[in-house]
């Protein structure tokens, strides 16, 4: 059975590694042209296709029957192909949002959501939304209303992200400053890469409830197997596929005093995880052609760190990496949104006296029992779990490798 992906311009879908998981079917990627789109719908090899950007609408004249969703929200987002050749679409985002708003445990009934942007996706929210009884408000660019008037909605509960702002590779940016909203519960954001949109960590710092849009890309698809296989399948897959995910996608990010072993341990641990690693400090020798010593010489800290931020800005919008960051990298407050946003961070505690100095300038210029001091409650703050620092390499990556099994 040939199912897939049909869209103008696809780039890095994560379709075909969800649908591997969901069923026994080949998945494969169509991207067609507008001109080409027509004779494909009617004459294609598939039994069922997912559908996205720009064709949600257009598909709609093709499908000989539609799903009350479909029919709803005047888009499909699933098409298949029934015995009798038939067309039915489906629009499985409708499941989707439904079942990632649920995660949040929310009662959204009575209470005030404001929906931001006004394209397919934020249909999908409203429909949901507006059924579970929440009085929804869309905010547009061009609407009625818009993010010059969003003190009329200083009462709002919940905040739904549903434009592509601060998606990548445009990371950094939000849509909202959300300290306007003293009533706000939660914020969810439809992007998942990265995992931790500006608007998410931001909402995440107030200690707010958040969720990004990977649950439902992993729950629309699982309604669109079940349609295409025609055949029960486990909902229990959506949260071991979305774990699954989660887990190959995050960076693994190492933090801590110069010499605690972030690079050796990082490529030990890279390699056991199957993950790409990284090291920043070589990074800023390649971008630089200077040696780390050679900078700080000729140039001082201060340019060294801004060279350090640009190069974790490149670095922490992939995923799927092990990451050994410089010690200092730290002590710029802007550094922490770059790390979290793709990332999980484990700083590596080694005791002072066992950190060597040799090739290291600030090791070498300074007292490091200060500088631990000062960096502690840095490392501290930005760090979401702490290791010591094994006897060994090895020993280091296994308990690693134990606490990343240990948390979710
Ligand atoms: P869309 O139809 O192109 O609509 C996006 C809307 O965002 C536009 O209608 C526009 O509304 C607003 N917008 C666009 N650029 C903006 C900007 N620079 N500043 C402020 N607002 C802007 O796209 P969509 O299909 O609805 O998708 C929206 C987002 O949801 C995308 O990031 C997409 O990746 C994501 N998505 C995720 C899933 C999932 O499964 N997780 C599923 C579907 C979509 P106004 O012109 O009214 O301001």
């Amino acid at each position: 059975m040939q199912c897939g992906l049909l869209g103008e311009k696809l780039g890095h879908s994560y379709s075909p590694q969800i649908h591997a998981k969901l069923g026994c079917y080949r998945y494969c990627l169509y991207e067609k042209s507008p001109s080409e789109l027509e004779h494909f719908i009617r004459n294609g090899d598939y039994r069922g296709l997912n559908v996205t950007i720009p064709y949600k609408k257009t598909v709609l004249p093709y499908c000989d029957a539609l799903s009350p969703e479909a029919s709803r929200l005047g888009a499909v987002n699933t098409l298949v192909r029934m015995s009798d050749g038939s067309l039915y679409g489906h629009n499985t985002d409708y499941f989707g949002f439904q079942s990632m708003a649920q995660r949040l445990n929310i009662n959204y009934s009575g209470k005030k959501v404001l929906v931001l942007g006004s394209g397919g996706a934020a249909t999908t929210v409203r429909a949901v939304m507006e059924e579970q009884g929440a009085n929804v408000v869309t905010v547009s660019r061009s609407g009625e209303n818009n993010y010059k008037n969003l003190d009329l909605h200083k009462n709002c509960a919940v905040i739904v992200n549903a434009t592509p702002v601060g998606m990548y590779p445009n990371n950094g940016m939000s849509p909202v400053n959300l300290s306007i909203f003293p009533n706000l519960e939660a914020v969810m954001d439809l992007i998942y890469n990265p995992a931790k949109t500006k608007l998410l960590l931001d909402a995440e710092s107030m200690g707010l409830k958040t969720e990004n849009g990977l649950w439902m890309l992993v729950a629309q698809a699982y309604e669109s197997a079940k349609y295409f296989t025609r055949s029960f399948i486990d909902e229990a897959l959506i949260p071991h596929i979305h774990r699954e995910l989660k887990r190959e996608m995050e960076n693994i990010i190492l933090i801590g005093m110069p010499g605690c072993g972030k690079s050796t341990n990082g490529r030990l641990l890279a390699k056991a995880l199957n993950k790409q690693f990284v090291d920043a400090d070589e990074k800023i020798v390649e971008l630089t052609g200077c040696s780390i010593p050679e900078i700080f010489q000729l140039h001082g800290e201060e340019y060294f760190r801004k060279l350090e931020t640009q190069a974790l800005t490149d670095i922490c919008k992939g995923s799927g990496q092990v990451i050994a960051t410089g010690g200092g990298c730290v002590t710029r407050p802007e550094n922490i949104p770059l790390l979290h946003q793709n990332g999980t961070v484990i700083w590596i505690r080694r005791p002072v006296e066992q950190l060597p100095t040799a090739g290291r300038p600030l090791s070498q210029a300074n007292d490091m029992n200060r500088m631990y001091e000062v960096r502690m409650p840095l490392y501290q703050r930005c760090a979401h779990y702490t290791i010591d620092c094994g006897p060994s390499p090895e020993e280091t990556v296994k308990r690693l490798i134990t606490l990343l099994d240990e948390v979710e």
